[in-house]
């Protein structure tokens, strides 16, 4: 690996006898990644975080720097970072102590070992406060109502196209985390689901899969992950998994009623604290069979798990997203398993499957999809296509595509190819039947017309 000579005076900067500069130094050497891998290099770093005299050092900003930099430190080198830290537990300086202790409590349960053969007061103590759970930090007062709810399910909320996905794999798949978790260098592919309902609408999208909570976590065990706190509020996160990580994690046990999460076993009812966001981690792809209930959720104005500038989904609300979900469903062929998924568990639920048609999931769906259309193709109407022609689904089906992908100047120009609104609605309702492969005459349910009092 070659070393440039700008690395070559930053290593030499971490002999100097002047503290700043060598903190300088190692802030600059540990942006460079590439020099992680040289053993010697690194030694220099941790020898130069070491500081034998404070003398004439500014608190608060190399306070800060050395802190951040034995994080990044950790982060790239992990443990050879600790042995530094613990001497740094005996500097004459209190800001050194300070910041190498809550290192060593940030580095967590693999600083343990090494701070055990360290007869330091402050050692003992930082033992302790690895030991005790952080969760305790996230707890609820569970004998006064109010800060609490029942925890009876789970959702995991996702953006409508990835929904197609997981309609069409029957499965939600379960994958590696990559944000700021704990998680992130580790091969442990989880799905999300959480208790949380965001009233001013959901970060992750707009279609809700519902699961029922004591049966995800039947024979499963439970470890802390991590509170990120820099959300507000702050996220607690949970591992559910079959596998034993308690030598990595510690175990989170909810009948302790002391974390965001509280299983009350005399009552058989469970409980999390909704003053905290919590997201539990299952360690397992989800299967649509234990889905619950497939539902529509608004997603947040201003914020998206995706990319809000680019997000086709943003503005919608529960009955939009739906709205846009089922024009999506009828312009393209789908799986005859996901077919009957949305059928039974989206549009038609069978408990409602005797109701009117119109107040369904699939009625409310029809009225936004009707509206985007009329307005949309408002007086466009000047072909000879109608209705009863045997190209108007063929037509139909090509005009629901380019308005599920807001192809606005193409939409207009096939569309401008029926006859008249009336006879594009009809065979759309026509594709509806046919997808989900009605007997009845659905024509006779849901309106072709937005004035239709219904
Ligand atoms: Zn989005």
């Amino acid at each position: 690996m070659e070393i440039t000579e700008k690395t070559n005076v930053l290593i030499e900067m971490l002999h100097s006898t002047d503290v700043e500069i060598r903190l300088d130094a190692v802030s600059d050497l540990i942006k460079r990644t590439s020099l992680c891998g040289i053993p010697s290099v690194m030694e220099t770093l941790v020898e130069a975080l070491d500081i034998p005299n404070p003398t004439g050092i500014r608190q608060k900003p190399e306070s800060v720097m050395l802190k951040n930099s034995i994080r990044l430190l950790f982060e790239k080198i992990g443990l050879v970072a600790v042995p530094a830290l613990i001497r740094g537990l005996n500097h004459e300086s209190k800001w050194v102590r300070y910041n190498a202790a809550e290192s060593l409590i940030a580095i967590g349960l693999p600083a343990i070992p090494a701070l055990e053969y360290s007869n330091s007061k402050l050692a003992k103590l930082i033992i302790s406060k690895i030991n005790s759970p952080e969760w305790k930090d996230f707890g609820a007062d569970y004998s006064h109502t109010g800060n609490y709810a029942l925890l009876e399910t789970v959702s995991h909320v996702t953006h409508i196209d990835s929904s197609f996905t997981i309609l069409e794999q029957n499965m939600i798949k379960a994958g590696l985390v990559y944000d700021e978790s704990k998680l992130n260098k580790e091969r442990i592919s989880v799905c999300w689901v959480s208790p949380n309902y965001w009233s001013q609408g959901f970060f992750y999208g707009n279609v809700r899969f519902t699961f029922d909570w004591k049966k995800l976590i039947a024979d499963k065990k439970y470890y802390w992950i991590e509170a990120i706190e820099r959300y507000s509020p702050p996220a607690c996160r949970i591992l559910i998994t079959i596998q034993d990580y308690s030598s990595k994690f510690p175990e989170y046990n909810p009948k302790g009623g002391d974390g965001p999460w509280w299983y009350d076993s005399e009552n058989d009812k469970h409980y999390w604290t909704n003053k905290y966001t919590v997201e539990f981690m299952i360690e397992s792809n989800l299967d649509i069979k234990e889905v619950t209930k497939i539902d529509f959720v608004k997603h947040h104005p201003n914020m998206c798990s995706f990319n809000l500038d680019k997000c086709p989904d943003s503005e919608l609300d529960d009955k939009g997203a739906s709205g846009l979900f089922l024009a999506k469903l009828i312009a393209k062929k789908n799986s005859d398993s996901m077919i009957q998924t949305v059928k039974n568990q989206v549009m038609l639920p069978s408990n409602r499957i005797d109701s009117d048609k119109f107040t369904s999931p699939l009625g409310i769906a029809w009225e936004q999809l009707l509206r985007g259309l009329h307005r949309f193709g408002i007086d466009n109407y000047s072909g000879n296509i109608t209705f009863e022609n045997e190209k108007s689904l063929p037509l139909a089906r090509a005009i629901l595509n380019l308005y599920a992908q807001s192809n606005w100047e193409e939409f207009l120009i096939l569309s401008s190819l029926f006859k008249s609104e009336e006879d594009l609605m009809e065979s759309c309702i026509k594709l509806i039947e046919t997808t989900f492969s009605l007997d009845e005459n659905l024509s006779d349910i849901l309106p072709v017309k937005l004035n239709r009092t219904f």
